[in-house]
């Protein structure tokens, strides 16, 4: 039999330098483990679900028309004197020089990257719309990095960018973006919301954020009691009542996991970002970019469901579909629970984890439920003994004794 147990403990208290359920949960669980401040190891579950959640991501850029490529981190520094935010990133840009004393930034995200490169290789109109997508680290020398992957000083993005020939057709890929992102948040099993939001240091005049409704977040969303209006508070300055309808606003605190910007001229007019057009002038290209924080992601979706017990994942996103407990000595020897666990992986590739560590019944239990993968077949020797086997539903708690043969059909 395969035996998946990994090496990695799941512990029994909370660790003392965590204050938000998800970073506690991921350093419980064994998904994550910290190196120093704001930078963590994703442990084998965790790259699981960051697989999964990439892979919804990747179908949704792709059905948008976009082109993954992956740009580097290392960045000159005369890239970002070219748009002046060498000096306006400020503390957060990490810096570097090399053994020439040439410097460089650690990418914190890519405008001026895409910019140089789409410029050097696109010229003519005929050649627009570009959109290109990366999955990548990013560095952010961020003041408080905290709450384990919800802030982190390096962290995985997935950046997307566009490049149009007019203002017209940039707003259509910015609305196609938006429908894009609502369909992947959709796919993974979270409830966001699109509010209006402010351009920061990305810049440009439109933005909307993707907010997840959670008390641990760092943003507040102010929106209204009658109407489907929505700001982030930066962007809604001032503003006690609706601007749409005038009702009454409410504020709650929120998560960001996406961002996407117009930008227009931002950085092609600066870059010398320039496409030949119809009438053979040349102009600048007519930009949009699209963020959204993958690693952070992760640790909304615990924010988002989690019970006293552990983490419940959505099954988009759980690590493992299945987690099979053979308890006491012979049942992981039994022959129809290997044949039951054959049947299972073959109807479930790669989604089935097997604990067999030779532990007691009770630290199993609780293992399973703080991992929370969403069912548990449960092989005990008095069930094992009838045929049967019972399986439990980590979100609802349901239980149902069945016999092995039933075991596939009654998961699928
Ligand atoms: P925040 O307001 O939380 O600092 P941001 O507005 O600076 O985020 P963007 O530049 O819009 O971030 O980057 C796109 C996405 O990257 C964000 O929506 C967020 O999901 C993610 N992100 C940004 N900073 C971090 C970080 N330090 N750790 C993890 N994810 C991050
Ligand atoms: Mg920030
Ligand atoms: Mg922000
Ligand atoms: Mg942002």
């Amino acid at each position: 039999m395969r035996s998946l147990s990994d090496p990695f403990l799941t512990l029994h208290e909370d660790p003392s330098d965590a204050e938000v359920a998800s970073h506690k949960l991921m350093l419980r669980a064994g998904f994550i483990h910290k190196l120093a401040g704001g930078i963590y190891t994703y442990l084998p579950s965790a790259v699981r679900v960051l697989r999964k959640i990439e892979s919804i991501v990747r179908k949704e850029m792709n059905r948008a028309g976009g082109l993954e490529i992956l740009m580097p981190s290392l960045q000159p520094a005369d890239l970002w004197e070219s748009t002046g935010r060498w000096e306006k990133y400020g503390k957060e840009l990490f810096r570097l020089s090399d053994r020439h004393e040439r410097s460089f930034a650690l990418g914190p995200t890519h405008e001026e990257v895409v910019t140089s490169l789409i410029g050097g290789l696109v010229g003519s109109y005929r050649q627009l719309p570009v959109l290109v997508y990366q999955i990548q680290t990013k560095f952010r020398d961020e003041i408080r990095p905290r709450f384990g992957l919800l802030r982190g000083r390096e962290f995985i993005m997935k950046d997307a960018y566009s490049f149009s020939t007019s203002e017209e057709d940039a707003k259509a890929i910015y609305q196609k973006m938006q429908e894009a992102y609502k369909e992947i948040f959709r796919k993974l099993g979270l409830r966001a919301r699109m509010v209006e939001a402010d351009s920061g240091l990305i810049g440009g005049n439109l933005s909307h954020e993707f907010m997840i409704m959670a008390p641990s977040g760092e943003d507040t969303v102010i929106s209204c009691s009658s109407c489907d209006w929505a700001a982030n508070i930066e962007k809604a300055e001032g503003i006690t009542t609706c601007p749409v309808c005038q009702a009454d606003v409410s504020r709650v605190t929120a998560i960001e996991v996406g961002h996407v910007f117009y930008l227009g001229h931002k950085y092609s007019l600066p870059m010398n970002g320039l496409f030949s057009d119809q009438d053979g002038q040349e102009k600048p290209f007519v930009m949009g970019c699209y963020g959204i924080g993958m690693s952070r992601l992760l640790a909304c979706a615990i924010e988002q469901s989690h019970d006293e017990k552990g983490i419940i994942w959505p099954v988009s996103m759980a690590p493992f579909q299945i987690s099979v407990l053979p308890l006491g000595p012979v049942a992981s020897e039994n022959p129809s629970v290997i044949s039951m666990i054959e049947d299972l992986e073959s109807r479930f590739p790669d989604e089935v984890y097997i604990d067999d560590r030779d532990l007691r019944a009770g630290v199993k239990f609780g293992d399973a439920d703080l991992k929370g993968f969403p069912v548990q077949v449960i092989c005990g020797e008095k069930n094992l003994a009838a045929g049967k086997v019972e399986i439990k539903v980590r979100k609802t708690g349901e239980r149902e004794i069945l016999g092995f043969a039933d075991v596939p059909t009654r998961i699928s």
